[in-house]
C-alpha cells in the first residue's frame, strides 16, 4: 500500500476537521530518546515530542518495562478498586503541585481534566460564569471549547458556560502590546477589573495557561496571574491554572508555569496530562479538598487512572525527577533560545524568539509585518526535510513551537538549532521579510 492510498483511507474514516502536518502525511513507526523513524526508514530529531507528550524520551526503558509488567499483570480495573501506582500517584503529584491539603482526580486527558476542574469550580461557586485569557486552548468537549479564546479552536458559540474573556496570555497583541511588563500588568488588571465589574458578581473561576501552547507559547510578564489573583481572591473566585503544556519542569525555571506568578499564593486547581504518561493516557486536576469534594453525587472516569497508565506516569516522574530534567530543560532550553535568537537576529521573517525551558515559540511574519503563515509551513517542511520535527501555532499559524523531550542533550539542541537556522534562512529567502530580497 501507498503512502497515497493510507492517507485517502485515513480521509475515508477520520472527520474533516482533523488535519494532518505537512503536505505529504508522515506515518511514523518507532522512536527511541529524542528520535523517531518513519515508515520509510527516515531518522527525525523530534522537538514537538508529540505535542510534549513525550516528556522524558521516546520508548524510555523504564516507562515501558514498568507499563508491560503492568500489562502482563493486568491492563486495566476500574476506580471503583484500590489501585496502589494510583495512590502513589496521586501523593506524589498532590506533594508536588504546591497546593495545601491537594486531592487528585486522574482522567484521560487535558480536555477531561479542564472539564473536570471546570465542573467543580462551577459547582463550588454555584456560578456558570467563568473567565478566560484571549487566545487559550483548553481541549475539545463543550466545556472546554466554552473557555477557549481562539475561534480556530472553538468551533461553537454554544456554551454551557457563561466566559468572559480578559487580556494578558499574549503580549504580542492587542490594545496594550506596546506597554512595558510592568504598565501592561497593570492595564491587565484594570482590563480584569472593568470585565468583573460588568458581571453580576458572583464569577467561578478564572482558567488561564501560564505559557500559552495552542496559542503559538506566548506568556504574559512574570506576576501577572499574582496580580490577578489579588483581584480574584477579593471576590473569592479560584484560579484554575492549565498546566497541561507547562508541567513537569518544561519551562526550566519552574515545575509549574504558575510557579512564575506565585507571589499571593498558590491556585486552587490545577490540571495536567499530557507528558506524565509519556504517551500514555494520563490527565487530572489537583484542588484543594474542599473544593475537590464539593460535588454531591458520584463521578468515575472509567479509563482515568487506570493501573498500567499509573505505573507508566510513576516511572516517568521518578526518571524526570531522579535525573533532574526540569534543570536539563533550563540549561539546554537556554542554551537553544540562545542559538535561535542569534540565527533569528538577522532576518526579517522572524518577529520574535521567545519562551523559557523547553518551551521556544519562534512567530514569523512576511514582508509588510503581518503573520505569515505561510513562512511558518515553509519552515516546517524544509525541518522536515532536514530530518527535524517541529510544531507551529498561533492564531494565524505563524509560530513555530519547538518543545522537545526534555531529556534533550547539548548536541542535539545544537543539531536541531542548525537545522532551524537553515531552514529559517530558505524561507527567508522565500518569503523575502520585511527588507529581504
Ligand atoms: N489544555 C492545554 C493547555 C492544551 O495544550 C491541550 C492540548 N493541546 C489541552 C488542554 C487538551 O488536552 P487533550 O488534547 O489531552 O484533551
Amino acid at each position: 500500500m501507498t503512502d497515497g492510498e493510507l492517507y485517502a483511507r485515513h480521509r475515508a474514516v477520520m472527520p474533516a476537521w482533523l488535519a494532518l502536518y505537512y503536505r505529504e502525511p508522515l506515518e511514523l513507526t518507532h522512536g527511541a530518546g529524542r528520535h523517531v523513524w518513519d515508515a520509510s526508514g527516515k531518522r527525525y530529531l523530534d522537538f514537538f515530542g508529540g505535542i510534549l507528550t513525550t516528556m522524558t524520551a521516546h520508548a524510555l526503558p523504564e516507562v515501558t518495562e514498568a507499563v508491560s509488567a503492568q500489562a502482563g499483570r493486568i491492563l486495566h480495573t476500574s476506580t471503583l478498586y484500590l489501585d496502589r501506582h494510583m495512590v502513589e500517584l496521586a501523593e506524589r503529584i498532590a506533594a508536588l503541585s504546591g497546593i495545601p491539603d491537594a486531592r487528585v482526580f486522574f482522567t484521560t486527558s487535558g480536555t477531561e481534566a479542564n472539564d473536570a476542574a471546570l465542573l467543580l469550580a462551577t459547582t463550588y461557586r454555584r456560578s456558570n460564569q467563568v473567565l478566560a485569557m484571549r487566545n487559550s486552548y483548553h481541549g475539545r468537549s463543550f466545556s472546554a471549547v466554552g473557555v477557549t479564546g481562539n475561534s480556530v479552536w472553538s468551533p461553537t458559540s454554544l456554551s454551557p458556560l457563561q466566559t468572559l474573556y480578559v487580556h494578558g496570555g499574549v503580549r504580542s497583541r492587542g490594545p496594550y502590546a506596546h506597554l512595558s511588563d510592568k504598565d501592561f500588568t497593570a492595564a491587565c488588571v484594570a482590563d480584569l477589573t472593568d470585565v468583573l465589574g460588568q458581571t453580576y458578581g458572583n464569577v467561578a473561576a478564572l482558567i488561564a495557561e501560564p505559557v500559552q501552547g495552542v496559542g503559538g507559547f506566548t506568556a504574559p510578564p512574570d506576576g501577572l496571574y499574582a496580580a490577578f489573583r489579588e483581584v480574584l481572591a477579593e471576590r473569592g473566585i479560584l484560579w484554575i491554572t492549565d498546566e497541561v503544556q507547562t508541567g513537569w519542569g518544561r519551562t526550566g525555571d519552574h515545575f509549574w508555569g504558575w510557579q512564575a506568578h506565585a507571589e499571593n499564593g498558590p491556585p486552587d486547581l490545577l490540571t495536567f496530562a499530557k507528558g506524565i504518561g509519556n504517551g500514555m493516557s494520563v490527565g487530572g486536576v489537583v484542588a484543594r479538598a474542599e473544593i475537590m469534594n464539593c460535588l454531591e453525587a458520584n463521578s468515575i472516569s472509567t479509563f482515568g487512572g487506570s493501573p498500567v497508565t499509573m505505573a507508566a506516569g510513576l516511572a516517568n516522574l521518578t526518571y524526570l525527577l531522579e535525573h533532574d530534567l526540569q534543570g536539563n530543560a533550563r540549561r539546554v532550553g537556554g542554551l537553544l533560545l540562545e542559538r535561535l535568537r542569534a540565527a533569528a537576529a538577522p532576518l526579517a521573517v522572524v518577529r520574535e524568539v521567545r519562551g523559557r525551558g523547553l518551551m521556544l515559540g519562534v512567530e514569523l511574519v512576511g514582508r509588510d509585518g503581518s503573520p505569515s503563515p505561510h513562512a511558518a509551513s515553509l519552515v516546517l517542511e524544509h525541518a522536515r526535510e532536514a530530518g527535524l520535527l517541529i510544531g507551529k501555532g498561533g492564531r494565524e499559524g505563524n509560530a513555530l513551537r519547538i518543545a522537545p523531550p526534555l531529556s534533550l542533550t547539548v548536541e542535539e539542541a545544537e543539531e536541531g538549532a542548525d537545522i532551524l537556522e537553515q531552514a529559517l534562512r530558505e524561507a527567508q529567502y522565500t518569503i523575502g521579510g520585511k527588507d529581504g530580497p
